[in-house]
């Protein structure tokens, strides 16, 4: 079965809907990430970025992957000991990351330092999606977003030469 471009997008958007995640969050991440650099950004720009990441074919595949393996593991229904690690979202086990790694790759260096720099201070959905309270598991989803927020801030960044002056 062929699936339109399209259609795949609209797939991947809903997935993250129904995991908790709206556009919106991913653009505060976004926010969060450029207030430094620009303060008169606004979300609404933030959020025009993360919908031109959310058009990628890469991104909805990492979506996609992601969200399946986490609830493979909410379901009990990975090997062991896959199925303890991604369930505990053990620290050492980093496929998640290098899922992510895919989106962050879209858009050169940049990305790889909002990647890295939101994950270790996780603002906003991502501290939620980190919680690991409740019955979900969220080990890959929380990359993926951040992925997403990560690209579309370098997107943005690009956007204006001003933030490469600063960070290069
Ligand atoms: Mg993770």
């Amino acid at each position: 079965m062929v699936i339109e471009h399209e259609s795949l997008e609209q797939i991947a958007r809903n997935l993250l809907h129904q995991r908790g995640v709206t556009e919106n969050d991913i653009a505060e991440l976004v926010m969060f990430l450029q207030k430094p650099y620009f303060e008169n950004i606004d979300l609404e720009t933030c959020l025009l970025h993360v919908n031109k990441v959310l058009t990628k074919r890469e991104v909805h595949n990492a979506i996609l992957t992601g969200i399946q393996l986490d609830l493979l593991a909410e379901e009990n229904k990975m090997m062991e000991p896959l199925q303890e690690i991604v369930q505990k979202d053990e620290g050492l086990y980093g496929i998640d990351e290098i899922l992510a790694f895919s989106i962050v790759n879209l858009y050169g260096s940049i990305g790889f330092t909002n990647y890295g720099y939101i994950d270790k201070v996780k603002p906003g959905i991502l501290k939620i999606l980190n919680s690991h309270e409740g019955p979900h598991v969220h080990t890959f989803l929380d990359d993926i977003v951040g992925a997403i927020a990560a690209a579309a801030a370098s997107r943005l960044a690009h956007d204006n030469p001003t933030y490469s002056d600063i960070t290069h």
